[in-house]
């Protein structure tokens, strides 16, 4: 089965580099690029003519959100309620509990994944939801997620997210991590499992990858098996670290050693390991504010860091810096890790972020963020088939249509759409040449039905925090409203 697109604009990859094609035609056979140019002459049994859009590698997304949403909640809480948002001590010892089914678990994947496919993401790489579970994410629950993943169509790196210890907060006011030992090694057990189910599937779309918690949720022994099996499986591992000043703490005074050297101790500081965040590196003002060497040894062991622009300016904080990063040799890609899952809006917020802190308007331009969405991120998952539009790649590209006036007036066709526009704009993908989203549509997915179930689900899901909070606080008062209830202020 031979397929022809056509659109005024592809970004296609020639000479090692993207490169702007106009009016460009991109032919796939099977699930491989056989074509990118202009005036294909060969025979083909399918054709879509896009008309003004912009065709791209599809979007490489290695800290995808696959929870409903949460940064809707507790993005916005003041210090003191804050703390409720984690679990309580009491919580830990006594409750705990899954707040959702597994049935009602698929139903949040698969709400998840359908987001990730209709903002024009065709890898990804999942985060874990397990605020809302009795401890981290279940082998089960993930052998079913690979399912719907694979009904979906998209290219999925997975494996159950494992820890330790929990973050729990005190009634005092002070936090720390809650261990339980014994889960966290039965994790690491299951994650391996799970990298021997997807090798029995032996299905491209499914990729086996360890996916442990946060680095402080993690006691040393499992930092080291996580290494271990790593290295003996040959698979990614994606770590969450370097992420707040409170981890640094923490990790310093349960290892008398910085995040980083703890990772180097432990034996993840290699090619295989992807750090979402990567934010609080010496050259950070509240580490040290200036360069001693963490952006080196980062580059040296062949680390990549995954850059979360909009998540990470919706919790305040800001990357020192993208070019910074990158100049020091480490290999950039993107996640989208909260709602919602549009690497446009998060490339063009990263594009701003950089130049507030570097001080200058090229400090990371466009093009060095389109290059993290695609080419960085299948660098970190050692693909050189993925992220590029050029013959013999895998057939993973997105269609953005551009011909909205809203859209405004066109220059540069990356430029202006990184700037005036959404990944809303995607109306057709296609994973290892197979379709994915068509007409913005997800074939076999009622979608009216999925958003009436999952704001079910939400409503549940943010009850839920008032059984964890260590105050016993109800969730309209952890999550109070911007204005009052009009009802009320009449009552006044
Ligand atoms: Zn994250």
């Amino acid at each position: 089965m031979r397929t022809r697109w056509r659109a005024t604009h592809v970004l296609a990859h020639r000479d090692g580099g993207h490169a702007l094609l106009r009016d460009g035609e991109i032919v796939w056979e099977g699930d491989t690029i056989t074509y990118v140019g202009r005036g294909y002459d060969g025979p083909v049994d399918a054709e879509l003519d896009l008309g003004e859009a912009l065709v791209m590698p599809g979007l490489i997304d290695l800290d995808a959100l696959t929870d409903i949403d949460h940064l809707v909640l507790d993005s916005w809480a003041p210090p003191a309620r804050a703390a409720g948002l984690l679990w309580s001590q009491e919580y830990f010892d006594h409750r705990r509990r899954d707040a959702f089914t597994p049935a009602e678990r698929a139903t949040v994947r698969e709400y998840a994944l359908v987001q990730l496919a209709l903002h024009g993401i065709t890898t990804y790489m999942p985060i874990a939801s397990e605020v809302h579970s009795a401890w981290a994410e279940p082998y089960d629950e993930l052998v079913t997620m690979a399912e719907t993943s694979r009904r979906i169509g998209l290219r999925g790196y997975l494996g159950p997210a494992y820890r330790s210890g929990v973050n729990v907060a005190r009634p005092d006011g002070g936090r720390h991590v809650a261990l339980d030992e014994e889960r966290g090694r039965a994790g690491l057990r299951d994650a391996e499992r799970f990298l021997d189910h997807t090798a029995r599937l032996s299905d491209p779309l499914v990729n086996g990858v360890l996916l442990p918690c946060r680095i402080e949720t993690l006691t040393e022994d499992l930092l080291r098996g996580t290494a271990a099996l790593a290295r003996r499986r040959d698979v990614p591992v994606r770590l969450h670290c370097l992420q707040g000043l409170h981890e640094r703490d923490l990790v310093r005074e349960t290892h008398h050693a910085t995040p980083l050297e703890l990772l180097a101790r432990t034996g993840l500081l290699d090619t295989r390991l992807l750090v979402p965040h990567g934010v609080f590196t010496d050259r950070h003002p509240s580490v040290h504010g200036e360069d001693r060497g963490d952006l080196a040894t980062l580059a040296a062991a062949g680390v990549s860091v995954i850059h979360c622009p909009q998540t990470s300016l919706r919790y305040g904080q800001v990357l020192h810096s993208f070019g910074a990063y990158r100049r020091a040799g480490i290999n950039l890609c993107l996640g989208t890790d909260s709602f919602p899952p549009d690497l446009i809006r998060g490339m063009d917020t990263g594009v701003h972020l950089a130049k507030t802190a570097d001080g200058r308007a090229d400090a990371a331009p466009a093009e060095y963020y389109v290059e993290a969405a695609t080419l960085g991120g299948a660098r970190a998952l050692g693909r050189d088939d993925l992220g590029r539009l050029e013959p013999g790649a895998r057939a993973d590209l997105v269609a953005f249509r551009l011909d909205d006036i809203r859209d405004g007036v066109q220059d540069d066709p990356v430029r202006t759409f990184l700037l005036n526009g959404t990944a809303r704009q995607a109306t057709h993908s296609v994973v290892a040449g197979r379709p994915v989203m068509t007409d913005g549509r997800i074939p076999g997915t009622d979608l009216t039905n999925l958003r009436r179930r999952a704001q079910e689900l939400f409503e549940r899901m943010r009850e839920g925090y008032a059984e964890r909070d260590v105050h016993r606080r109800g969730a309209d008062a952890l999550f109070p409203p911007t204005f009052p209830p009009f009802e009320e202020t009449a009552s006044r």
